[in-house]
């Protein structure tokens, strides 16, 4: 099936979001539709998917123009989307979503034999394993989407489109994801990918489509470099690397002895993790996920109190001081999850840059709150951070993800801190986005901070960091120097033995193993 997007224009009010664009899509070719956060790159296959009504424009199947009221249409004429926020209904089993929406029935009940014969048809036809009875809330974020991409092939999309797949994924579900794709490619299945990570691009893709405020600037191949796709999505040259000195860490703002964390049901999620942030240097804890760096973390920001063992900031005790304790006491902290925990979406993006000091100066003026004050404020991050927002008194919810995140980043790094904690700071950020933020965290670390960075990009630990915490089944696995291999450290990821790492520094010794 041969698919062209001719001259589509989308307006939301007076704001151009999508601007006369066009674009094919031929049959078993992979083609990458890359930009900067907020270009329109979901819109656009929003309304390839029959979501919006475009204001302009035409939709093409095999030369003939379609229109599409929604997304069943779009789905008769096989086009499949898997959206950037999963679709599934969690308490439901596989097999139930799989069938939603166009439930097999038999005597008006819905045939779950039926619904798992699919399932298993589907995913043995398209090597795509998963089981049929699983509840969906019970799946690692892999395998979810691995339904959601079978949910599209169920009804045999022709075209399939995904929107940042990879975001929320390991490395080896990235690398799965990205067999899967050629699996599909080979069955003559074109699909259409958004992303962010240009190593991916130059893998899997055949054909690049640039789009830039609304606008496509250009097309390519993958051959181009990094460097080339990147200028062309931000429309300037990006340093891909991270410029920094070597670090010059003085005393130790935040530490940790042999913090335990242990789940209601006795679950050990953090295992006597000993740790020490110094001022001046950025500590990275790397880890597949799931292997206590979340948990952790919780604990460094007060969210969670450890079951034993202490943390100390500044030489004072914090382990129960809970989070508006630590934060008062000079830390800063990007949560990994910034839909639910860094901002509140109902406020507007002013708000949201002063969530945690409006109660402070100098926003707070006797009982009442200063706007102006705030206002000013606001202009300023939104300047600085380059926060693509229509006005500052738009709810923060309705920005982009990526912008989102820059709102949070603008606020928790724009004041002295002694402890700068960043849970996947970058992710779903493009490049532009990321190299102004490690910009920022490099500093905030020679301006005497101590940062923790917990992320799972192996790039950005790499470039980033002085120092690498490896976290495997709750316990620190390994330290390395920056400029360990990313082999290395991907080995030590999976739990590698010592003797498989000559430049972890200091393994610490396992304890006796209590039974
Ligand atoms: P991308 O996927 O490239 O990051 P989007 O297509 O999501 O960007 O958004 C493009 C622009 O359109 C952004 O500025 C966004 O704020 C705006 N936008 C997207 N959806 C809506 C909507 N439903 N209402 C108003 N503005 C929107
Ligand atoms: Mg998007």
């Amino acid at each position: 099936m041969h698919l062209e997007l001719r001259g589509i224009t989308k307006k939301f009010g007076d704001f151009v979001a999508n601007d006369d664009i066009h674009l094919t899509i031929e049959p078993g070719e992979v083609h990458a539709l890359l930009g900067e956060n907020g270009a329109g790159k979901s819109t656009l296959m929003n309304v390839l998917y029959g979501l919006y009504q475009p204001d302009g424009g035409q939709i093409l199947v095999d030369g003939e123009p379609v229109s599409f009221s929604g997304p069943n249409d779009a789905m008769a004429a096989g086009i499949g989307m898997v959206h950037q926020h999963f679709m599934l209904v969690p308490v439901f089993t596989v097999a139930e979503n799989l069938m939603l929406g166009h439930e097999q029935t038999r005597r008006r009940l819905l045939d779950r034999k039926a619904a798992r014969r699919t399932v298993e048809e589907v995913s043995q036809r398209f090597g795509l394993e998963v089981k049929p009875d699983a509840l969906v809330e019970t799946l690692p974020v892999g395998v979810r989407q691995r339904v959601e991409i079978l949910k599209a092939l169920a009804r045999d999309a022709k075209v399939l489109v995904l929107d940042e797949p990879t975001a929320v994924l390991t490395p080896q579900e990235i690398e799965s994801l990205i067999e899967v794709m050629r699996g599909l490619k080979e069955a003559g299945t074109a699909i259409v990918i958004i992303t962010h990570k240009l190593k991916e691009v130059r893998a899997i893709a055949d054909r690049v489509t640039v789009i830039r405020r609304g606008k496509v600037v250009g097309e390519t191949t993958p051959d181009a470099s990094e460097e080339e796709l990147a200028a062309l999505m931000v429309g300037r040259p990006v340093k891909l690397e991270v410029d920094r000195a070597v670090a010059e860490p003085g005393e130790v703002v935040m530490s940790t002895d042999d913090v335990t964390l242990l789940d209601t049901d006795g679950t050990v999620l953090v295992d006597g993790v000993s740790l020490d942030v110094r001022r001046g240097e950025v500590v990275g804890i790397a880890g597949v996920q799931g292997n206590g760096q979340t948990e952790l973390t919780e604990l460094l920001v007060g969210l969670r109190t450890p079951t034993s063992g202490t943390i100390t900031m500044t030489g004072e005790d914090v382990t129960k001081l809970g989070v508006a304790g630590v934060l008062d006491r000079g830390l800063g902290y990007a949560p990994e999850d910034r839909q639910h925990d860094g901002i509140i979406a109902g406020f507007s993006v002013a708000e949201n840059l002063v969530l945690d000091v409006f109660d402070k100066k100098p926003y707070r003026r006797g009982p009442s709150l200063d706007f102006g004050a705030i206002g000013a404020n606001a202009t300023e991050r939104v300047a600085e951070f380059d926060i693509r927002t229509r006005s500052i008194h738009t709810p923060a919810g309705a920005l982009s993800g990526g912008n989102q995140q820059k709102v949070v980043l603008a606020r928790e790094m724009s004041r002295p801190l002694d402890v700068l904690v960043l849970a996947q700071p970058t992710r779903g950020l493009d490049v532009g986005s990321i190299e102004f933020v490690h910009r920022r965290v490099v500093e905030a670390r020679d301006g005497g901070t101590g940062v923790v960075l917990v992320s799972s990009e192996l790039d950005e630990v790499l470039g980033l960091c002085d120092r690498i915490l490896v976290m495997y089944r709750g316990r620190i696995a390994g330290e390395f120097a920056s400029g360990v291999s990313a082999d290395e450290l991907g080995l030590a990821m999976l739990g590698a033995a010592p003797e498989a790492l000559p430049s972890a520094v200091a393994v610490p010794e396992t304890k006796e193993e209590a039974s």
